[in-house]
């Protein structure tokens, strides 16, 4: 499997869990990432407090990889927060890896980002010309010396004077000795909701953290919101001027877990009507709804439904799929996708099928896909994709490919319709796409398939751009 086709979807960004007041804080915060692997495979760490110090485990890898019976045992005490990275900004190594850790003369403080900075750079090229030494290339680190420099007295007062200085899209996590914050930015681009379990308080990037730990959600940290959690309790602060929200609305199509709450709504749900709106406006006569597995069945659920076209699992998973796995030597037909798909030939043989999948990022998977539901006896294939065409980069916290990459940005859907080899394709309108959201979709980012960027980024700084859409 080549690059290209490893790649060829959009990747996950980063996970964020954090826990105060809880005697297994660090072996639920564990769990908590567990849950949230999907939202970053490439790095893991957890940061506690024990005997007014904090303990640092992090490492390359998934979660079971990282962390060990070992390294949780050294992690004690009852407050810690989590991370689980996949690099948008920054590149993948060690370093890199979050919780960052800090040591200023206010004390120690850790912090995990979800999202990216669309200044970083340049506040970064300017404290570096001020004598700030970095030790990371992750756009994390700008906000730790931002807070360093701060002359504010008090961490939180020091984290408002930093977030006032960056832009773009931020849901963090930070850990002192005595007090765990979290903050989500004005514009609110990645979630962050609240939780409890037995008198502890809980925060996660997705309420599915706290299904597995049994926690009970109890509401999101608002756009703009500064939690912070001490001894004191629970206290909330609006320091930041109000903007209009921007919520990513691919946290819906393809990021989150399906049996997650975001933004309000059960992900399941938008799904499945993200798929009931592309079967009213793109209908076609077939005999089956198959899904490529796994985020587009709930959509193609939806479709199946709206249709009254049979849904059947037509594409199997494998989900044991490593990073790395050795390549034959020997020429194998889709050998790419085939590692990760596998048609059933008795279902699809002689079928009219219609294929739903989330998005086509550069094509060429979605092509082998076409061609290998073809290979075992499909009579047509018809493509229905649940979101508009992806003309542009995400510069907020998802890991996209070059725009010219982007198939969408270059081409109509008659000339993907080609490539692909497909009987037809229709991708969900915006309109469809927001009526899937529901009310209140204003609140929504839509940058990736409008080109229209709720928060400005320097266009003209060629090596932010460099930053941001890395060639691969
Ligand atoms: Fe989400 Fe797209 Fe906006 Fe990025 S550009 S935040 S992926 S909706």
């Amino acid at each position: 499997m080549s690059d290209t086709e490893r790649d060829d979807h959009f990747h996950d960004h980063c996970g964020v869990f954090g826990i105060w007041n809880h005697d297994e804080a660090p072996n639920l915060t564990y769990l908590g990432l567990y849950a949230l692997q999907h939202r970053g495979q490439e790095s893991a760490g957890i940061v506690s407090v024990h005997d007014g110090r904090l303990l640092v485990e992090r490492g390359m890898g998934m979660v079971a990889d990282v962390f060990t019976p070992g390294t949780l045992k050294r992690l004690k005490g009852n407050r810690a927060i989590g991370h689980v990275r996949y690099s948008t900004a920054g590149e993948s190594h060690l370093a890199n890896a979050q919780p960052l850790k800090l040591d200023s003369y206010r004390g120690e403080m850790a912090i995990c980002h979800n999202g990216n900075l669309v200044n970083a750079l340049l506040i970064r090229y300017a404290l570096e010309r001020q004598g700030s030494i970095f030790t990371s290339t992750s756009d994390t680190e700008v906000i730790l010396h931002l807070m360093a420099r701060s002359g504010a007295r008090t961490w939180e007062d020091s984290i408002v004077d930093a977030l006032r200085q960056v832009n773009g899209a931020y849901s963090l996590l930070f850990l002192s000795p005595d007090r765990l914050i979290a903050v989500r930015d004005p514009r609110g681009f990645r979630p962050l909701s609240i939780g409890a379990l037995d008198g502890a308080t809980v925060i996660a990037s997705e309420t599915c953290a706290f299904d597995l730990i049994g926690a009970r959600f109890v509401r999101d940290v608002e756009p703009g919101e500064m939690v912070v959690l001490s001894d004191r309790g629970i206290e909330s602060h609006k320091p930041f001027g109000v903007e209009q929200p921007a919520q990513c609305v691919f946290e819906y199509v393809y990021f989150s877990r399906p049996d997650s709450e975001v933004f309000g709504r059960s992900v399941s749900l938008v799904r499945e009507r993200l798929g009931q709106e592309l079967a009213r406006e793109a209908p076609v006569e077939a005999d089956l709804v198959v899904p490529v597995p796994d985020s587009g069945v709930s959509a193609a659920l939806g479709f199946s439904g709206a249709s009254g076209i049979p849904f059947q699992m037509g594409l199997v998973r494998n989900h044991y799929v490593g990073r790395t796995f050795i390549e034959p030597r020997q020429a194998i037909r889709h050998f790419g996708v085939k590692i990760k798909l596998n048609p059933v030939r008795r279902l699809i043989e002689g079928k009219r099928v219609v294929l739903v999948d989330d998005s086509i990022v550069r094509g060429t998977t979605s092509r082998k896909i076409v061609s290998m539901v073809r290979s075992v006896g499909a009579r047509e294939v018809h493509v229905r994709i649940s979101c508009p065409p992806t003309i542009g980069p995400c510069y907020y916290g998802i890991d996209t490919p070059l725009r010219s990459e982007l198939i969408g940005a270059s081409h109509t859907v008659e000339e993907i319709r080609q490539h692909l080899r497909a009987d037809s394709l229709a991708y969900l309108s915006l309109e469809g796409l927001q009526r899937a959201v529901g009310e209140g979709h204003q609140a929504f980012c839509n940058a990736c398939y409008t080109d229209k960027y709720p928060v400005p980024f320097p266009r003209e700084e060629t090596a932010q751009l460099r930053l941001f859409e890395k060639p691969r």
